[in-house]
């Protein structure tokens, strides 16, 4: 086996409670013969999978989601010199993205883990953000998956901002408009990427089979040879 990264956020307390809102143990050894955990997470919060069902009413849950869109060669697109509030436009990805093949998972490297930690709000009031035309360039490119390591869609800011700002921008929900609807799954939160020294490495995105939810927390990991 090749040498194996992990690219998964650990789970644990977060400032946004729903990503773990509860964490309590109902069995311990000093009143029986096991320990064991109930815990309660967000469906979209740290390293996680989307289905089209996030975005879209008739859309797919995660258990109908072809397991091979979360497995397979994933092209890394380095984009790790875009700074913070930085709109990431098509000649950006274009001009780094020529190694994508068709049938692919195409991984944004932005480095974001590196220069905010999701632990604070500015992970997300900072992030650079996905425009309309670059994500439509990756479309074109025909990929099953998309991972970012950044918060994707500048709305995600939208509840720290001030109204004339989010007036500003008008690429929403640009990510999950564009690749949903395609079938094309997106992975967010994804971490680590600075570990990975190739472009096309395989990658594992695996989250537990929860029945007819849009979305789950996943192990992903990527292996290079
Ligand atoms: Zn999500």
């Amino acid at each position: 086996m090749g040498r194996i990264v992990d690219l998964t956020h650990p789970i644990e307390p977060h400032w946004r409670p729903s990503w773990l809102n509860e964490r309590k143990v109902h069995a311990t050894f000093d009143k029986g013969s096991w320990h064991a955990s109930i815990v309660t997470l967000s469906c979209h919060g740290f390293t996680h999978v989307d289905a089209p069902l996030h975005r879209f009413p008739d859309g797919k849950t995660l258990d109908q989601v072809p397991l091979e869109t979360f497995i397979g060669t994933a092209y890394i697109v380095d984009l790790a010199e875009v700074g913070v509030n930085t709109p990431i436009t098509a000649e950006m990805v274009a001009a780094r993205g020529g190694h994508i093949r068709p049938g692919g998972i195409v991984v944004l490297k932005t480095l974001w883990d590196q220069k905010a930690s999701h632990k604070t709000k500015e992970f997300w009031t900072t992030a650079p953000f996905l425009t309309q035309p670059a994500a439509e360039w990756i479309l074109g490119q025909r990929p099953k998956a998309v991972a970012f390591d950044f918060p994707p869609a500048f709305c995600f800011r939208y509840p720290h901002l001030e109204p004339e700002e989010r007036a500003r921008h008008t690429d929403r929900y640009a990510p999950h408009e564009t690749f949903l609807p395609h079938g094309i799954s997106t992975i967010e939160y994804v971490c680590n990427l600075g570990k990975l020294t190739r472009n096309t490495v395989q990658f594992f995105a695996l989250s537990p089979n929860v029945v007819g939810v849009e979305g789950f927390p996943a192990r992903v990991i990527a292996i290079e040879e």
